[in-house]
This record gives C-alpha cells, structure tokens and sequence, in this order.
C-alpha cells in the first residue's frame, strides 16, 4: 500500500470524476516540520505561531520572530503560507506568561488574550509583516474569534502595524503587499455570523478540533469524556455542512484544517460538503491525497445524503468505512 500510495506523489489530488482538492499542510508543531514544508503540498494552511513561543524561557522580540517567519515564508515564496496569530491560553501555556483559571478553554485564550495585550499583538504582526517585504505568500489568520467587534479591532492594529512596516520597507525601496487576512471558524458563535464575516475578512478557515469541543461541550483533552468527542457527531457533521454552504454562497474562500482534514473518513465527507481545500498534518499529506484519488465526488454526495440522517457517530464511521473500503 505505501508504495501505492507513494507512486501518485506527483499527480494532483483530484477525484476519479474529477473534482479537484487542494491539499496545505499544518506546521508549527515540531521543528522539523517547521522548516521543511512538504513540497507536495499546495501550500501552508496553518502555521501555529503559538509553538515556538512556547518552546522558549520569554517572549520571542520582533526580530526572532521576524527571522523565524522570514525562513519559513522564503522556503516555498510562491505558495500560500497561513500564519495564524497568537493562540496560546486553554491548553496552550506559555511558562513566562502564567494563566490560572478554572475553565481555560471559555477563559482567556487566542484573540481575547491578544487584543487585551495589543503590544504582543502589534510585535508579531510587525515582524509577519517585516518577514513578508518583498513577498505575496503571506496571509493572516485570527484564532478563537467569538464576534465581528473582535476582527475589525484586530484588522484596525494590523493597518496600523502594516502603514509602520509599508514606511520602512518603501525607505529600502522594497514593497510590502496587504495579506489576506482570515479568521478561525471554531467557536460555534460565527456559524450565525457569517454573512457579517464575509464582508470583513478575505478566507475562513474551519477549526474542527476546537468546533467539536466547543458545540459537544467536551474538553478535548478530558480522558473522562473523551468517548464523547467525535467530529463525527450529527451535530458537528450538520454545523460543517452549513459552514460550507454559507461559504459557498457568500463567495469566501474556505479551509478545513482541523484533524478532521487529515482522516480518510473526514476527508470524503468534507468533499462531499463542498470544501475543497484541507490542511492537515504532514505525515497524512500523502495518504490523503491516494484517498481523494480513489474517491469520487458523485458517489460521496451520495454518502453525505445518507450518513446526514444518521444519530449515531459509530453508524456514521461504519457507512463511511464501508464505501472507502469499497473504494480500494
Ligand atoms: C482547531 O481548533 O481545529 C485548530 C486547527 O486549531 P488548534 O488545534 O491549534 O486549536
Ligand atoms: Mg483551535
């Protein structure tokens, strides 16, 4: 099977009727997968900046950050590579910057953390912004984002941080391009606010881990309940539906990068839904394309009909097992 799985390498991730997928990988979790970003991949769909804050004794300054973000935008300049803001708080600690909380993962994480901090804020966008002179690749994207007043603040400090940026990049007579900037669809909060959404942001991108914890009410790291964490419930298949169709309608561009992206199961569903770009972790770059170039879009519409009338995650994986085993 690997080597099967290996001989498509070069071929594109595209469905035996032809649909075709984009496949980005997510970085930022080891260091290894930091600087090298996998050149099947069509891009970069998620940078987690959080982890090399995390793996220091303080605060990284504007220069570390802005070398680190320089290496990774410059390896692959003519793929888009997504960097997301600062998301640490819930299970994400910084050990110079303590939180203690009761409920961390309602408590101060991501954006919320971010805007009361705008200094931290404005330090990382700079560099972003300072490593991106000169270059196309980079967008923008905002984690944990609950209401619309939580973009237009962080779009208002990233103009101000890019007119600052634009100044020292015209006086090196080098251009410095406005990124897309994006935001996490993870809260269940934004399902009711896309429309507001799409008229301030350029992509969505689909947090599936954090949206099943948030719309299950199930700690994702909680070993006592962890039988009730499953993307595959009805009501995160039905929420990821409605995603899509709204992303559809509104014309915004749209990602998956949740683990649910980076399973074979998920991957025909997020098809069959509409998504056509998936982000997913390095190791299952690979086997997720062989999966999409078994697949065919006509018949997983066909599943989507039918595991959508399921009420029971089991039932779900078992429909959706027995068409992929179908599928070779
Ligand atoms: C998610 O929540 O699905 C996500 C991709 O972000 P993280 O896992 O870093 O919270
Ligand atoms: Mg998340």
């Amino acid at each position: 099977l690997s080597e099967r799985i290996h001989a498509q390498d070069d071929l594109p991730a595209v469905t035996k009727d032809n649909c075709k997928l984009s496949l980005f990988v997510n970085a930022g979790l080891s260091l290894e997968s930091e600087n090298n970003i996998n050149p099947d991949s069509d891009g970069v769909g998620l940078f987690r900046t959080e982890i090399p804050f995390m793996m220091r004794q303080r605060f990284p300054t504007e220069q570390e950050q802005a070398d680190l973000y320089r290496d990774l935008l410059t390896a692959e300049p003519n793929k888009p590579f997504t960097m997301r803001t600062l998301d640490v708080g819930g299970d994400k600690p910084l050990p110079y910057f303590p939180i203690t909380e009761e409920n961390p993962f309602l408590g101060w994480r991501g954006i919320r953390l971010t805007l009361d901090h705008p200094e931290i804020f404005l330090v990382q966008i700079r560099a972003m912004l300072t490593a991106s002179i000169g270059l196309e690749n980079l967008s923008i994207m905002l984690p944990m984002i609950t209401s619309v007043s939580e973009v237009s603040e962080a779009k208002r400090l990233i103009r101000q941080a890019f007119y600052e940026v634009e100044e020292e990049a015209l006086i090196l007579g080098q251009r410095l391009y406005m990124p897309k900037i994006g935001v996490m669809l993870e809260v269940p909060a934004v399902i009711y606010q896309l429309p507001q959404l799409a008229k301030i942001v350029d992509f969505f991108s689909v947090g599936s881990n954090d949206l099943t914890q948030y719309l299950l009410a199930v700690d994702r790291n909680n070993s006592r309940v962890s039988d009730l964490y499953d993307s595959y419930h009805p009501a995160v298949l039905s929420a990821l539906h409605t995603i899509a169709k709204h992303a559809e309608i509104l014309q915004v561009p749209i990602t998956v990068c949740g683990e649910l992206a980076g399973e074979p199961g998920g991957v025909v569903l997020l098809m069959a839904m509409g998504y056509r770009k998936l982000s997913m972790n390095n190791h299952n770059l690979l086997k997720v394309k062989w999966i999409v170039r078994n697949i065919s879009r006509n018949e997983s519409e066909q599943l989507l009909a039918k595991v959508l009338t399921l009420n029971n995650p089991q039932d779900v994986r078992d429909e959706v097992n027995s068409y992929l085993e179908l599928s070779g």
